[in-house]
């Protein structure tokens, strides 16, 4: 399960960041409104927390643009303002749940585990993704193309599923490093390349049809062409 925390206050971030690594989530943290709604909008998260006052871009307007996007996503708004005021708007624009800072860890999680059960009796995610004939099982992490099965170590296998998620669409290579291996926006994103050449060497090399492809110094996409 994978959280976004949208949260400028560095305790506050960095208290969440543990306590919900610890819960066995995985947790990415956007320090800013505009960093969080683009994470929001580009990548699939199982569940978003998100602050109402934060710099650049506000909780309420990130709530609205995540939205545009996503309807589904389940989002629990925090807020130290405990005005009714605040809580209905938040509510109104679709946000799913409201918790007042400052509050316990343990009600929080509470809080997630319900929301993500509602979410997931609704969605049903598919279990195997398909493009081609490359089939990729999420849950039995079994890929194979043609009917061929690929041995992939478990980053290519993630590497993998990040591009089915997200067929067709461009991913850049900071993206892939925050989501794949955890890693900042400025990090060497040199080891996206390399990964990226290995999972090919499996995926695509045996094959006539490619399914990824390049854009020159922005990133890849995985589609059929
Ligand atoms: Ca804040």
């Amino acid at each position: 399960m994978h959280i976004l925390v949208i949260e400028d206050e560095p305790k506050t971030a960095a208290f969440l960041h543990k306590g919900l690594s610890e819960n066995h989530f995985f947790v990415t943290i956007a320090s800013n409104g505009q960093d969080g709604a683009y994470l929001a909008t580009m990548t699939h998260y199982d569940l978003i927390i998100l602050d109402v006052t934060l710099p650049k871009l506000d909780g309420w307007t990130v709530l609205t643009e995540i939205r545009r996007y996503n309807k589904k996503v389940p989002v629990l708004f925090l807020s130290a303002c405990d005005e009714i005021q605040a809580r209905v708007k938040g509510l109104s624009l679709g946000a799913d749940d409201y918790l007042i800072k400052p509050f316990s860890f343990l009600e929080l999680l509470a809080r997630i585990q319900s929301l993500l059960r509602r979410s997931q009796s609704h969605i049903q995610e598919p279990q195997i993704l398909r493009i081609a004939d490359l089939e990729v099982d999420l849950l039995k992490h079994k890929a194979t193309r043609n009917g061929q099965r690929l041995d992939l170590t478990p980053k290519e296998f993630a590497l993998l599923s990040l591009f089915m998620h997200h067929q067709g669409q461009l991913l850049s290579r900071t993206l892939i490093a925050e989501q794949v291996w955890d890693m900042n926006f400025d990090s060497d994103t040199n080891v996206v390349d390399v990964a990226v050449r290995r999972l090919r060497s499996k995926l695509d090399d045996p094959f006539t049809k490619k399914l990824i492809h390049t854009l020159r110094g922005v990133g890849y996409v995985l589609e059929e062409r």
